[in-house]
Formats: structure tokens, sequence, C-alpha cells
């Protein structure tokens, strides 16, 4: 995953540990990333994997000899950790974590003085750095200095617990089954939601970096026990999280496994009839109904590439208070404008609570559409011209070219015909009003999708 040129993907730097990201390379990149915060002070913190607490002590010895001082805030959530940024007005701070990858990765995230990660320009610099060798080490009587920075996590739920009717979910004794993933997602959560008056029922809560109950992707096939719980106990919510617990997916009391646009689009409902005319930020492969949404409420809709980070770093941009994803990733700026798991489970709860109203009855009443994936193989060295000529073909129609292309059609449906950044494939995601319709689509493009390709062979 480390090239020789880039070090950051899509979603900070990956690799797997003691392979690609060894300690040494941690420290070098530490050092290229203390070098570009210039002596400032930072938050050091990481998730649950095996070997985050080495990697991140490697990181902060090289952002120390570069005289960056280091608030040690220890194990914790992705979003306690960018709200800790904001909370103690640090420059920055760097993480520790793989998110929802296998066991075996670990990675770095960086974020900026405003709880985001940083931007694709800011990442480029501290790749010259470190691919340049321009770091500077500071001299022995300037190394930076680096201090504990305990209590990050209850000062998260306090802040979260300020965005929502704390007695009125209160009052209705809620009963949520947490799947914290083996991970830092059992550190908030559970607290969270007792103090939201909730009875709380945890699955995979103990902390183990080998992830022993399930992977650390919230994926609904790896969520059956879960689903499973929340029946047994016959809990009203159950949540799952993402291996750094900044995504969620939702089970409702019946144990139906929900997609993240489909409650994305439940909390945007909900926000849009108390704030008209707001935008909503969402990437192109989330659901139309995001968009059926924005329009019956009044909301502006605002599709961006896909990544969490150009989700955040366009509700920056264009002051948005609230951004989704399909998998799961709720972002909801007057807390901060990352995706967070506990706050969104928060929001979630609020609306339970406000509408008086079960899950599986506030998810029913949103448009529904039937998805199908497809994928077609692709040399890499002609995804562009592919994705050219496919502009080409469908100039006429109602399109967006923000990622790959998206097409529109006059009865609801949809499809987005995407390059895999990873392998050499593309991928389709079609959506319709019918099973049939999403299938017949999938079939269809595929086939003018084969055709661009190999005429371009
Ligand atoms: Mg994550």
């Amino acid at each position: 995953m480390l090239s020789q040129k880039r070090l950051f993907g899509t979603n900070g730097i990956r690799g797997v540990a003691n392979a690609e990201l060894t300690p040494m390379i941690a420290i070098k990149i530490g050092s290229a990333i203390g070098t570009f915060f210039k002596r400032a002070r930072l938050i050091v913190g990481h998730d649950a994997r095996t070997s985050s607490p080495m990697l991140a002590k490697a990181v902060v010895s090289g952002l120390v000899a570069t005289g960056c001082d280091v608030l040690l805030a220890g194990m914790a959530p992705t979003p306690a950790l960018q709200y800790a940024v904001k909370n103690h007005r640090t420059a920055g701070a760097v993480i520790i974590t793989a998110s929802h990858n296998p066991p075996e990765y670990n990675g770095i995230k960086v974020v900026w003085k405003d709880g985001i990660e940083i931007s694709r320009e800011q990442e480029i610099e501290i790749e010259k750095i470190y691919f340049n060798e321009k770091t500077r080490y500071a001299e022995w009587n300037k190394l930076g200095k680096t201090r504990e920075l305990p209590g990050i996590v209850n000062e998260y739920v306090e802040a979260i617990k300020t965005h929502v009717n704390v007695p009125n979910i209160a009052k209705r004794n809620y009963h949520v089954v947490v799947d914290g993933a083996n991970s830092v997602g059992s550190l908030a959560a559970p607290f969270l939601l007792r103090d939201l008056g909730c009875r709380v029922t945890t699955i995979n809560a103990n902390i183990d970096g080998t992830f022993p109950g399930r992977p650390p992707e919230p994926r609904p096939e790896n969520l059956e026990k879960l689903a499973l719980t929340v029946k047994a106990v016959a809990a009203d919510l159950g949540v799952a999280f993402d291996g750094d617990a900044d995504r969620s997916v939702f089970v409702d009391e019946r144990g139906k496994i929900h997609w993240g646009d489909k409650t994305f689009g439940l909390v945007e409902k909900s926000f849009l009839k108390e704030n008209k005319g707001e935008k909503i930020v969402t990437p192109v492969s989330s659901s139309t109904l995001v968009k059926d949404i924005a329009d019956a409420y009044g909301g502006e809709l605002v599709w961006t590439k896909v990544g969490s980070v150009t989700v955040s770093q366009t509700m920056k941009k264009l002051k948005a208070k609230l951004g989704g994803e399909e998998n799961g990733g709720i972002f909801y700026a007057p807390h901060n404008a990352v995706r967070d798991g506990s706050m969104a489970t928060a929001l979630i709860l609020d609306i339970m609570a406000k509408t008086g109203q079960k899950l599986s009855k506030l998810l029913d009443t949103l448009p529904k559409y039937f998805l199908e994936k497809g994928k077609t193989e692709c040399p890499e060295e002609l995804k562009e011209k592919v994705l050219r000529g496919l502009t080409r073909q469908f100039k006429d129609m109602n399109i967006s070219t923000v990622d790959g292309i998206k097409i529109w059609f006059g009865d609801k449906s949809a499809i987005l015909i995407r390059p895999s950044g990873t392998e050499p494939i593309y991928r389709l995601y079609a959506e319709a009003k019918t099973p049939q319709g999403a299938s017949k689509l999938i079939r269809e493009y595929s086939s003018k999708l084969k055709s661009i390709i190999d005429s371009l062979r």
C-alpha cells in the first residue's frame, strides 16, 4: 500500500503492520508530520488494534524529535479524538487506526485544527517532506514535550448530549444493544446510552485487537449476531460500529439490519423539517432516497465524490450542517463535521423519542428503492479512456460526473458506473423501484460498458 510516491490513500496512510507499516517507517512518517506542523501542539491517540500502541509510540517519537508537543490521549474512538482537537484547541491530531480494515492492517490519519482530516493538498506537503528527506529535527534542547491527556472520551460524550433532548429520550427507557466490534466503539457509546436513560446490552464489548467477535467492517453479513441479540432481548434498537467507531449501522426492533443511506435519510428528514433550505452533502454512491427527501422537505442536495474526507471538506466549504454516506457515516456539523458513530446513535434515539415511533415504522415511511450491484473487468490503463467514452455516450442524459458517471432516469431509477480504486474493474450500482428494474439496469449497462471497453482494447 505504501508506494514510492504516495503515502496517503483515500483514507489516510494504510498498510499491514510490521510488513508495510513498521515502527521505523512510523517514526519517519511522524517526523514528516511534525515538520509539516512546525513545532505545534498535537494530540495522539489510537484504536484497539494489536499494533496500535507500538505505532503510536513510534509516531510520537517522530513528532517530539521535530519539536512538536504531544498530548497522549490513549485509546479512543476516532471521532472522540477529532472532537478533542477542537475542545483542547490543538493544532491537530495524529490517529493510529485502520478503521474497518482487517486486523493485520493499521494506519495513520492526520487531523487539522478544525477536527477534520487534512486536505489532499496538505497530504502532498507531508509526502514531499517524507520522500524528499526534508524533515527538520529539533536541537537536543528544543525537543517536544509529552503529557497525558485523560478524560477525552467523557468530554466527547458530554458534548454529544448537548445536541439531543436528553430528558425526552430518557423518558422512553429504551433498550439498546451495542456491538462494539471488540474495539473502541465500546468505550463511548454504552456510557452515552446509559446517560440517555437507556438500558444497554453489549456484545463484542471486550477490547481485543484480533477482532474475535466479527470483522471490523459493519456490513450486514457481519451483524447477524447483533440482529439476533436485538430480537432475543426484545430491544428497541441495535447499533454496530466499525473498528474506529466513526461509522454506525442500525438494526430495528424486528432485527432487521438497515444500510446507512436509509438511516441517514431518516436523520435528514427530521433535520430538514426543522431546518428548511439547508444543504445536505452526500457522495454519488448514496441512494436517490436522500435526494427525494431533500426535495420533499426543502433541502438542497450536494453530491460529492465518494470518500468521507471529501464529504467533510465539502461541508466545511459550504457551511453545511449535515452529511451522510451509504456505509453508515453520518456527519453532524453542530457537533463536528466528521462522521461519528455515537453522535449518529444519539440522533436516531432523539428522532425515535420525538416521534414516539419504532425504528422499523420510521424507516418504512421513507421512499423505497431496490439495489443491485455488478462489476466488469477493465484493464487499469483503459479506465480513464472508458470513463471519457461513457461520458460522451450518455452526455444528453441526466448525469453527474463528479465520481465515475451516475445516470438518473425518468422513472426514478439510477445507475452509478465507477472505476474501482484498488482493482482492475468497473463497479456498477443500480437502484430502481422494483428488483427487476435494478437487474435490468445492471444487465443493460454492463453490456454497454463492455462494448466501450472492447472498442478501446
Ligand atoms: Mg472508520
